[in-house]
């Protein structure tokens, strides 16, 4: 299971469905309370809901996690989740980082990656070019962005997202090196690839420096 999280504007979104897209890892689609933006759809994106449903899901156990985020509710439901994750399918959650520390306690195993936007104005822009927000709302999410970012020690892998491409590429890297990390590595001959999609991750970690991602982002 891989969670991703970061800022709002960091590029998640784009990521996920490169990600899904021509492979069959399973994108989990979120339930929330806020209003749908313009191209956003009903199923693909999220499953747009009220506050007394999503309230009722709750009691009932239905939600794997779930975090109130900008006054509105947001929560991955559990059965698919569990379903696919049963039958061996890769599962990605694209939430926050509430949640992110929530999954981790319920699957140890779970990795957590980071997605950075290359810097503050980048950020600033990428929000305000969707032309959905509020400048009440815009401000609320730059504000929040800072809290997140200074929260990155607690993910595995942390991803810039400057050029979209490179960014999916530096997911799959990871991928695929915590697939070969986490099988029996002894006796086994690795290729060229496989020692490459390795060492390509391993400077991706966070543990090899948060500072650095922190620093970045300020400049
Ligand atoms: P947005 O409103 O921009 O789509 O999402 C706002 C924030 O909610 C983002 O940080 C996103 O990752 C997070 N989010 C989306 N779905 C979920 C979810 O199911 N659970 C949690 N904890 N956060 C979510």
């Amino acid at each position: 299971m891989y969670v991703i999280s970061g800022p709002s504007g960091a590029g998640k979104g784009a990521i996920c469905a490169g990600l899904a897209e021509g492979s069959n890892i399973m994108l989990s689609v979120s339930m929330t309370t806020r209003a749908p933006r313009v191209h956003e759809k009903e199923g693909i994106s999220y499953f747009f809901t009220d506050r007394e449903r999503f309230e009722k899901t709750i009691a009932e156990g239905g939600f794997f996690e779930y975090a109130e985020i900008y006054d509105e509710y947001y929560g991955t439901p559990k059965a698919p989740v569990l379903e696919q994750l049963e039958k061996g399918v890769d599962v990605i959650l694209e939430i926050d980082v509430n949640g992110a520390a929530q999954t981790k306690n319920i699957v140890p195993d779970a990795v957590l990656i980071f997605i950075m936007p290359p810097s503050p104005e980048e950020l600033r822009r990428r929000i305000e070019s969707r032309g959905t927000e509020t400048p009440e709302r815009i401000a609320q999410r730059l504000a929040r962005a800072e809290s997140e970012i200074s929260q990155i020690e607690k993910y595995d892998y942390c991803v810039i997202n400057d050029k979209l491409k490179k960014a999916i590429s530096s997911v799959f890297t990871i991928m695929r090196a915590e697939k070969l990390l986490g099988g029996d590595l002894k006796g086994r001959i690795l290729s060229l690839n496989d020692m490459t999609a390795i060492r390509r991750a391993s400077k991706l970690r966070v543990s090899e420096g948060a500072e650095k991602y922190l620093k970045s982002y300020k400049q």
